[in-house]
């Protein structure tokens, strides 16, 4: 009884001491659901859709995804808007039904089946992970916020199966700025802003690597400053193994294409909704932010944090003192502990060779190990006071 106490007493103390940490990221997966298709296939189909939300405490986002699961189309996953949107904070802006196509050797990887689709991290940040089965790669991105963030962190990465060969990749982006202007029969004034230029309706501008690194995405008609609109919307552009680039600026969809070198294996966006700011406001901060916001991006390091600081020969020198001074407390939780090293070291070794999937795995295992390790820790504090 009084081992119990104990045991509760502590893990009450080490409870308060987290929720005691400041501000919090959430990261929410929504599940699977299957629906008859309507608009995104062929009727009497059926369409596999998810949604995950991230929420940095100031901003919420939410992701969402659909692709026709019918068996006739192989690993392939149509859905007729895209299938990848961003419907919140808004549904223009960065495309409720898809703003994301990732083209390997031109063919678009996020319109094939979903390997992966995981929160991997909540709490300090947000993360969430997908990995999308593409014949010739593995393309995983996470989509991650930061406590207070008004914008999203995207980490591409992209590998290619065993015999294939990636020859190229471009990421492109589709956004509607701040109002659906041709679907309701009105005229804009869309234009692409960035550090260097800015690029009005009907012109294509042409990217420059490490000088473009924001694309501002603005309608002069359609700015909450005159009442009309939402908002504009924005990306954060990392040079890294970034080759070019233009924006379609049209007066309706602005369609966004960044090239990458194929061996580069990785790519780095972020982007903003800036969905009930004006135009001013906006511009403004991408002026004094910009730049701060872009390195964050590039020192992004998006493993999970517990796999980050993770040392699996720590963690068994932990575990071995702290079952030792535990006593025969410790006994019963001797098998699990062995468990979770045995996996923690085979996952460790796919980790190291580059696997997202195994890194998603290894910090689900350590994060559920808490609870273990408090228990652990309140034996061992209760049989070896001094120690
Ligand atoms: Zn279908």
């Amino acid at each position: 009884m009084r081992s119990l106490c104990v045991v509760i007493a502590t893990a009450l103390s080490l409870w308060r001491v987290a929720a005691d940490q400041p501000p919090i990221v959430s990261a929410h997966d929504a599940g699977v659901r299957y629906e008859s298709a309507t608009y995104e296939c062929q009727a009497g189909h059926r369409v596999e859709k998810r949604s995950a939300t991230l929420d940095s405490g100031t901003t919420r986002y939410t992701f969402g995804y659909s692709g026709c699961a019918d068996p006739s189309h192989g690993d392939s996953r149509p859905s007729a808007e895209g299938n990848l949107g961003m419907p919140a904070p808004t549904a223009a802006n960065w495309y409720w039904g898809g703003f994301l196509r990732v083209l390997i050797n031109d063919v678009d990887a996020v319109s094939y089946r979903v390997e992966d689709w995981r929160v991997i991290e909540t709490g300090a940040r947000g993360t969430v992970q997908i990995v999308f089965a593409h014949p010739d790669a593995e393309l995983g991105v996470r989509l991650m916020m930061l406590p207070g963030a008004n914008h999203v962190l995207a980490d591409f990465r992209w590998r290619p199966r065993p015999g294939a060969t990636i020859k190229s990749v471009a990421v492109e982006l589709r956004c509607y700025p701040s109002f659906f202007t041709a679907a309701r029969h009105r005229n804009g004034d869309r234009h692409c802003g960035t550090p260097r230029t800015d690029a009005p309706q009907d012109q294509t501008l042409q990217l420059v690597p490490g000088a473009d690194t924001y694309l501002y995405y603005y309608d002069t008609v359609f700015d909450p400053a005159k009442g009309e609109g939402d908002g504009p919307c924005a990306a954060l552009v990392a040079p890294d193994g970034l080759t070019g680039g233009r924006v379609v600026v049209g007066s309706y969809a602005v369609i966004t294409t960044l090239d990458y070198r194929p061996d580069a294996g990785a790519a780095r966006l972020g982007f903003y909704d800036f969905s009930g700011s004006t135009n001013a406001a906006a511009d403004e901060y991408l002026k004094t932010h910009g730049a701060e916001d872009l390195g964050e991006l590039v020192a992004l390091d998006s493993r999970p944090l517990t796999v980050r600081d993770l040392n699996v020969e720590k963690l068994r020198e932990e575990a071995g003192r702290l079952l030792t001074d535990a006593g025969e407390d410790g006994q019963p939780y001797q098998d699990r502990v062995n468990d979770l090293l045995a996996r923690a070291t085979a996952l460790k070794a796919e980790v190291d060779a580059g696997d997202w999937r195994a890194e998603a795995d290894l910090g689900a295992e350590i994060e559920a190990s808490a609870d273990l390790f408090w228990k652990l820790r309140a034996f061992a504090v209760l049989n070896n006071p001094g120690g």
